[in-house]
């Protein structure tokens, strides 16, 4: 690996430092989703392509350097008075590692507390093309093994409508934890 995969130009890493503080610098979205806020980072049309790379090693390696490049920074300037359990969705590791506890991990900090496999799907249901109407009718049905904190945010990769993200909320929350908000590294939504 001696090139970056965005520009070309001589890298040790997958991402050259130029690419990573210019063209991939973190943008900081905020969308609300009936009662649930959720941050993201960059819109998915930005990420498509490096994303695409998730279906081999190297995926696992662009992943951790766009979460450092993101998550890891706005976990080192949140403040809070008390620790979060932070929730990747449906950690199941597909080719070798999940994305959403990649994520989770770089928001390891004082204050956020990564729980990992603690919020599973019981549908392996595939949400990608599908419509709103599809996603309401086949809901995942988390398994949620509850958190440390009573406070807790939740961790995905992608947001696109929401569904998914609602649905793990819902699930928190009948077992008494309060959702702050969620984190992704994408907006789906343009
Ligand atoms: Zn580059």
């Amino acid at each position: 690996m001696l090139g970056c995969i965005v520009c070309n130009s001589f890298s040790l890493r997958h991402i050259c430092r130029n690419c990573m503080e210019g063209a991939l610098a973190p943008s900081f979205f905020t969308r609300d989703i009936e009662d649930l806020r959720v941050f993201s980072f960059y819109k998915y049309s930005e990420i498509s392509s490096l994303i695409h790379y998730k279906h081999k090693l190297a995926g696992s390696f662009i992943l951790r350097q766009l979460a450092n490049n993101s998550f890891k920074k706005f976990a080192q300037n949140f403040e809070y008075e008390s620790k979060i359990s932070a929730i990747p969705i449906d950690d199941n590791t597909k080719n070798g590692y999940s994305h959403s506890a990649i994520l989770a991990n770089a928001l390891k900090s004082d204050i956020f507390i990564p729980e990992y496999k603690s919020m599973r799907a019981k549908n392996g249901v595939v949400y990608a093309g599908q419509t709103l109407e599809f996603r309401k009718n086949n809901p995942r049905d988390f398994d949620f093994k509850g958190a440390r904190h009573k406070d807790i945010v939740l961790v995905d990769d992608i947001v696109t409508t929401g569904t998914t993200l609602l649905e793990a909320k819902a699930c928190a929350e009948k077992v008494g934890h309060d959702v702050l908000f969620a984190v992704t590294l994408a907006d789906a939504k343009e």
